[in-house]
């Protein structure tokens, strides 16, 4: 169901999150050419080392998962803002999707473990405080894993939202738009719950913000 070849950083590039100046590195980079064999090498601050290091960085975060929507990583959210490997330090700009998210410290460390498991022994990930979060930012590969996971895609709301927009939705089973809004807050606070009134089943909608 899920194409490989869309899966991963790869993504971001179409959806324009900032993602700095990569706009062209749609394919994964392999790994540099001695990782398998005698990798064992001193890393040399090439320019080139560092445009692949940043890639690792990229690589290990589309490993880190929403941990309310399991399926989604970071990336595919438009969680990270900015990334940069300086002197061998990762640096990692990270935005919160909600700011009252109780997930957001669990990420941020998240998102350090998986730089260390990728081999990063000195990582800074900062809170993104010059913006924040829209739904927007969540890419088209994003949106695609929203609907499979049955939580509907937020709608596109260009900075305004009304209470129309998190009331009107579409059944994620049958389709219709013949649903009511039951609860603002569903399992967590980033969601709302509906009810489809013509299959009859509730479902949970990944809130717009
Ligand atoms: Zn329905």
């Amino acid at each position: 169901m899920v194409n490989e070849s869309g899966i991963g950083y790869g993504t971001i590039a179409h959806d324009g999150s900032g993602i700095g100046s990569d706009a062209n590195a749609v394919a994964p980079l392999p790994l540099a050419g001695g990782a398998g064999g005698g990798s064992m090498e001193t890393p040399t601050p090439s320019r080139k080392r560092e445009g692949n290091t940043r890639q690792l960085v990229l690589d290990a975060l589309s490993g880190v998962m929403d941990p309310e929507i399991p399926t989604l990583s970071v990336l595919d959210l438009g969680m990270i803002t900015n990334v940069e490997v300086e002197d061998g330090t990762a640096h990692v700009r990270f935005l919160p999707t909600f700011v009252a998210c109780p997930a957001t410290s669990y990420i941020k460390s998240n998102i350090a473990k998986a730089l260390m498991e990728a081999g990063f022994t000195s990582i800074q990930v900062d809170l993104e405080t010059e913006m924040s979060w829209t739904s927007d930012r969540i890419s088209e590969h994003g949106r695609k894993l929203l609907e499979e996971f049955g939580l509907g895609a937020p709608v596109q709301i260009d900075g305004t939202l009304n209470f129309e927009q998190i009331e009107h939705v579409a059944c994620p089973y049958c389709g219709s738009e013949n649903t009511e809004l039951r609860s603002m807050f569903g399992s967590t606070l980033c969601r709302s719950i509906h009810y489809c009134m013509d299959c009859k089943q509730s479902f949970e909608r990944f809130k717009p913000l």
